[in-house]
């Protein structure tokens, strides 16, 4: 019998550990967590390999509080870009407004940004998950499940059959473990498509001063620009009714960010250019039964302030400490109040947040430059962009010195 590593024995019934759905960041992180306790975790994955595709680049100083309590914080940033304020500023220059994350200074342990490829992180928690005796099976995306007193059984597509006392599905947007135990959702579109341009110039060639994370705004048109370790990243919104093709062509976006940027000069230095569409979604529940829905599988929202993922990783956290606790009492409450908050988290605050951070005109702008000026509106505006009051089901202490931020 296994047993865990703070010496208490197991109820023997939860011996056969858990069973995660999809190797993603989501899952990996979930995985690693419950198996550090010494439960069991096979994690089953559709793909063949991890998921290469470019994603996720941002994350909040509660998700690297989080992240260093998992060991794998100084790799990161050796490896990432620290980030260590945010600006709004208009192209001639002029800042209009500019808040540092050290403003968070005694809320969390890293009062920074930092940018960094999800695909690399999910790389890190595959390799120390592995190393550390976890079950990984690849091309054995989940199928079906079935669930009793005992557990439950998950099929994969390679004909393997698996018991476990809870299943994580942890399988994306599309995620067949929500539709095997029949949770809804409710979804709707963000009009039109993201561009993200990937520039080898720097965009400190044009303002000397830049911040790491930057709103351009002129009038009511935006664009953004984040640095990060091997280029800048020029992200715009495409209005609805323009197509792919036409969103990237080299005519469309000089058309598109001219008032902005010296894009002439720019799209020379372009390597790479992409296009995605955005949509917001909350399942109705996350969680039937002895099943758990994390990350996109729970959630979608639009990239805008890059929650998304973030919200995963808590989602990962919370479930890890609530299953370690179901492991050893057998009494499953734990997990059923941790579903509940990150269910309520994802519909109340995580994406109402988002929709926000979408509004882009000069009358949002002029409202952060008050709350700029004002350093208690500050802190509690970066607090609430680090998504600190977003933490329910987190254990008290892995975000900030003590339980003060997580409250
Ligand atoms: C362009 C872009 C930029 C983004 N930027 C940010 C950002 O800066 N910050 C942020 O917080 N978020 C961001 N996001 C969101 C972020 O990428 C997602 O929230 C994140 O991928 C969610 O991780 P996940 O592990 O839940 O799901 P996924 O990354 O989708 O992983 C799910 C895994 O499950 C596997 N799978 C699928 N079906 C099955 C099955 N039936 N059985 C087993 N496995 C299965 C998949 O192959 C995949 O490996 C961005 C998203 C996009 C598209």
């Amino acid at each position: 019998m296994p047993s865990r590593q703070d010496g208490m024995e197991m109820d023997p019934n939860f011996n056969k550990g858990v069973v995660v759905a999809g190797a993603g960041p989501v899952g990996l992180t979930l995985a690693l967590k419950i198996l550090r306790a010494g439960i069991p975790v096979t994690v089953l994955e559709k793909r063949d390999t991890v998921n290469e595709q470019s994603k996720a680049s941002t994350f909040h100083a509660s998700t690297l509080d989080i992240l260093d309590t998992l060991g794998v914080l100084e790799t990161m940033r050796a490896a990432g870009t620290q980030i260590d304020c945010v600006q709004y500023r208009r192209p001639s220059g002029e800042i209009l407004a500019q808040l540092d994350f050290s403003l968070l200074e005694g809320l969390v342990r890293h009062p920074i940004r930092l940018h960094y490829e999800q695909v690399a992180l999910t790389r890190l928690m595959r390799d120390l998950f592995l190393a550390e005796g976890g079950r990984l099976q690849f091309g054995a995306g989940v199928t079906g499940v079935t669930q009793d007193v005992a557990g439950v059984v998950v099929s994969a597509a390679d004909g393997s059959t698996h018991e476990g006392f809870a299943l994580f599905g942890c399988d994306g947007a599309q995620s067949a473990v929500r539709e095997a135990v029949s949770i809804g959702y409710v979804e709707k579109p963000y009009p039109g498509m993201v561009l993200r341009l990937y520039s080898q110039k720097s965009m400190r060639d044009y303002f000397p001063d830049l911040g790491g994370i930057v709103y351009l705004h002129e009038g009511e048109d935006t664009c953004s620009l984040l640095e990060m370790p091997d280029c800048w990243r020029i992200v715009v919104r495409v209005p609805a009714g323009v197509s792919e093709g036409e969103a990237l062509s080299d005519a469309w976006v000089i058309d598109r960010l001219k008032g902005l940027l010296p894009i002439e000069e720019i799209l020379p230095h372009l390597s790479g250019r992409d296009v995605y569409s955005a949509r917001r979604r909350h399942a109705l529940g996350a969680s039937a039964g002895k099943v758990y829905i994390a990350g996109d599988a729970l959630h979608l929202t639009n990239t805008k302030g890059g929650m998304n993922l973030n919200a995963g990783l808590h989602d990962a956290v919370a479930y890890a400490a609530a299953a370690i606790e179901v492991a050893a009492s057998g009494d499953y409450t734990a997990l059923d109040r941790a579903a509940w908050e990150r269910g309520r988290v994802a519909r109340d605050l995580l994406i109402p947040r988002t929709d926000t951070n979408v509004g882009t005109g000069s009358a949002r702008v002029a409202r952060i430059a008050g709350i700029a000026a004002d350093p208690v509106q500050a802190v509690e505006f970066l607090a609430k962009q680090a998504m600190l009051d977003m933490l329910a089901g987190v254990p008290a202490g892995v975000v900030g010195q003590g339980d003060r931020a997580n409250g």
